[in-house]
């Protein structure tokens, strides 16, 4: 659980700089100004090499309509498509760009929001629509952090204290909230390659991994009420794919994951600045980005919130690379892939 300051591996490439490449609702608004360039990136998303009829195959430039500006007719059979078919803003009398905005705020800046907060923000007129918009958005941010990590790629378990420092009540941690994180380790030239969120599909090849480039992949934040066996194994189970090569610290808590079928590798650490960075290296930066980010940007959270706050971090420390993805996700535009997989992930509740 020893803590230590950032490295520079992450200065460049996480949480506080990357991740947010319109860095503020105008930049963004710039970029998606009104319908019409909401409309603009839809197209592409679904019809990346140009207009291809879904019906037909027939390929070129499809009939539009000034008065259904998101609907094109195939030119061949005569049929129409929809651009907003599938995604979120389907058959909603919301204007795109409305949509597109209350993404942005959700998947970038503000997630305690509330729905008062983003009607005012939005000028959205009805408090119910500005709700249900805010509902629809968060309920599909939900379901990609449930598949399991690691599989090809080992990850680093390990436990930390957050919370505000200790005052007048002697030694120890006091007011503080146990926080346990699971992180992927992959080789850094394979990176950022496709979406790993994707829970199948086209991923980078692995050759072993064992050089000095490593990056963090995906994260998993929990708060936890102790670091008993009871409470880190099934943490494990529920996020580690079986199989995995799983480094830990040499906590008794961890002792039985080579029953459940991981390659547990355990080193006793026991305070040794050298051996967390030789064996837990990913998980420490995490922590200390995890730090950084709740004490600058927020300037520390109660316990009650931190999950929240876990949460959103974690929703945007797996998205670092792929910033559209994030907000691709939220309203349910099957972008920048054909592959079936990924409508799959938004399937369900
Ligand atoms: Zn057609």
């Amino acid at each position: 659980m020893e803590r230590r300051k950032p490295s520079g591996i992450f200065d460049t490439e996480s949480a506080g700089t990357s991740l947010s490449s319109p860095k503020s609702l105008p930049d963004f608004q710039r970029v998606f100004p009104n319908d019409q360039a909401c409309l603009t990136y839809l197209c592409a998303a679904r019809f990346p090499k140009g207009f291809l009829c879904p019906y037909c195959g027939w390929t070129g430039e499809p009939y539009r309509f000034q008065t259904r500006p998101d609907m094109l007719r195939c030119r061949s059979c005569r049929r129409d498509t929809r651009l907003t078919a599938g995604t979120i803003m389907q058959k909603s009398k919301v204007p795109l760009c409305t949509w597109f905005w209350g993404a942005f705020l959700v998947t970038s800046l503000t997630p305690g929001m509330s729905a008062l907060q983003f009607q005012k923000m939005l000028g959205i007129k009805r408090y119910e629509t500005a709700f249900n918009m805010l509902h629809k958005l968060r309920t599909a941010t939900v379901r990609p952090e449930r598949d399991p990590i690691g599989g090809e790629w080992p990850v680093e378990v390990d436990e930390t204290y957050i919370g505000g420092a200790t005052q007048g009540e002697g030694r120890g941690r006091h007011h503080k909230t146990l926080v346990a994180g699971i992180v992927e380790v992959r080789p850094r030239k394979k990176a950022p390659g496709p979406d790993p969120n994707l829970p199948s599909g086209q991923r980078p090849q692995h050759h072993g991994g064992h050089g000095r480039s490593f990056i963090a992949g995906r994260l998993r934040l929990q708060v936890i009420p102790n670091r008993k066996q009871e409470t880190l194994e099934p943490l494990v189970l529920a996020n580690v794919q079986p199989g995995t090569e799983t480094r830990t610290d040499g906590w008794t808590g961890y002792d039985n994951l080579r029953n459940f079928g991981y390659r547990h590798i355990a080193v006793s650490i026991q305070g040794d600045q050298a051996k967390t960075d030789e064996h837990l290296p990913m998980i420490h930066i995490v922590f200390g980005n995890l730090d950084a980010w709740l004490l600058g940007t927020h300037h520390g959270v109660s316990s009650k919130h931190l999950q929240g706050y876990l949460n959103e971090f974690v929703f945007r420390f797996n998205r670092r690379f792929w910033p559209m993805v994030a907000f691709d996700s939220v309203l349910k535009i099957a972008a920048h892939t054909e592959a079936p997989t990924y409508a799959g992930l938004y399937q369900g509740t």
